[in-house]
């Protein structure tokens, strides 16, 4: 009895035949692709658009892009944003109002869904956009157009070959090999003047796609040229980030001095929470045009590190840079274990490459911890001198 190989080979020439048959279902490929001097997450039509041989260069508030003579089209890690732009974008219009003679009439929402495959979804962000699949889809209420746009998403991961020096997805097992949540998985490999790519399915659509452009099975080499690949990636982590008992340890460290610290560095501008793929906070603003006619309501990506947010009734709970940095932190590695049952983070690391001060949460939770365990040596110590 034959077994039907797990893995397959794509070769590098045939990646453009991927594209043509995303397109010839109706999807939008949306990928890594140049703008503004970064990588960014656009749509893009051909294999062209990817950024050929480009790195990029990431630590505590850097962003840097370096062009090399290799062929390799996702040499770069995490783009700025992350998919959470395409499946819940930064605006959207939820309804729409017009005056008629004595009331006013809700227009019906006639935006299409758009089909959108994604290429070049990294592991961690796959994660990420499951943590946003449980709190849209799984709780109480059910996000409608999340729901949709999610639904009709075609999901290319691509393992990482390459790990970033803010990239701390191995300490929250969440790379940096893709496991599930994709229809096709790619490992990209550079062998000489070998180029192709080990592909996985993760899905009856990943099957039938696959069926339409040209591959075949994968040898034992190939797949071990892939395994490598990872396994070098995951030693070679530029962050590091402890989560053993990290939820109790941050519970019991709310009045630790270490947030009065970073309160002194942190400008409040939300750019941390605005480029983190599981962030999900939204405001609402209602606005009429000029004469009155037409109304419209309107989500917004909110951050909590604004005073509105936390403005409850005569003013903000959270008054303070550190009971904001706080709140954010406590929530990603404490509360969202509580309210969801993972972390609400995947070590991406956009929070600290963006951040215009270059805080980072690894190293936040690590001084935490290390203070703690020395309140506890301390405490020890105390007790052993006074038996
Ligand atoms: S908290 Fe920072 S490292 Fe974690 S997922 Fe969000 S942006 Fe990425
Ligand atoms: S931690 Fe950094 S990115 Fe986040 S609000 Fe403070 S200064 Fe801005």
């Amino acid at each position: 009895m034959t077994t039907a190989p797990l893995s397959f080979i794509l070769e590098s020439a045939h990646l453009q035949q991927l594209f043509d048959a995303l397109a010839r279902h109706g999807y939008h490929i949306i990928g890594p692709t140049l703008g503004d001097q970064a990588i960014i997450y656009d749509e893009i039509t051909s294999v062209d658009d990817l950024p050929v041989g480009w790195v990029d260069e990431q630590s505590g508030g850097t962003y840097r892009l370096h062009q090399t003579k290799t062929p390799i089209y996702f040499g770069c890690t995490t783009a700025v944003q992350s998919w959470k732009r395409w499946l819940h974008p930064p605006t959207e219009v939820l309804w729409r109002a017009r005056r008629t003679d004595s009331q006013f009439e809700i227009l019906a929402d006639e935006q299409p869904t758009p089909r959108y495959a994604f290429i070049g979804v990294r592991p961690c962000e796959l994660q990420a956009i499951r943590i946003q699949d449980r709190v849209f889809l799984e709780g109480e209420f059910v996000e409608a157009r999340y729901r949709a746009r999610r639904e009709a998403a075609f999901i290319i991961a691509v393992n990482c070959g390459r790990a970033g020096n803010t990239c701390f997805c191995a300490s929250m097992g969440s790379g940096p090999e893709a496991r599930e949540g994709f229809d096709l998985a790619l490992t990209e490999v550079l062998e000489g003047d070998r180029h192709y790519f080990v592909v996985k399915t993760g899905s009856a659509a990943g099957q039938a796609l696959l069926a339409e452009i040209p591959h075949q099975p994968a040898g034992d080499a190939e797949i071990e040229a892939a395994a490598h690949i990872i396994a070098d990636t995951s030693a070679h982590m530029g962050r590091e980030l402890n989560v053993d008992g990290l939820r109790d340890l941050l519970y019991r460290n709310y009045e630790h001095p270490r947030w009065e610290a970073v309160a002194q560095r942190c400008l409040s501008c939300g750019n941390c929470t605005l480029v983190c793929p599981t962030c999900f906070c939204v405001t609402i603003e209602d606005a009429t045009n000029l004469n009155g006619d037409e109304a419209q309501r309107v989500r917004k990506w909110d951050s909590c590190f604004t005073m509105d947010f936390s403005y409850i009734h005569g003013g903000s709970v959270r008054y303070s840079a550190k009971s904001r940095y706080r709140q954010w932190m406590t929530h990603k590695l404490a509360t969202w274990v509580d309210q969801f049952g993972t972390f609400g983070c995947v070590g991406c690391g956009r929070c600290i490459t963006w951040c215009p001060v270059g805080i980072d949460i690894t190293e936040e939770a690590r001084l935490i911890r290390a203070a703690d365990n020395q309140t506890v040596v301390n405490k020890k110590a105390n007790h052993d001198e006074s038996v």
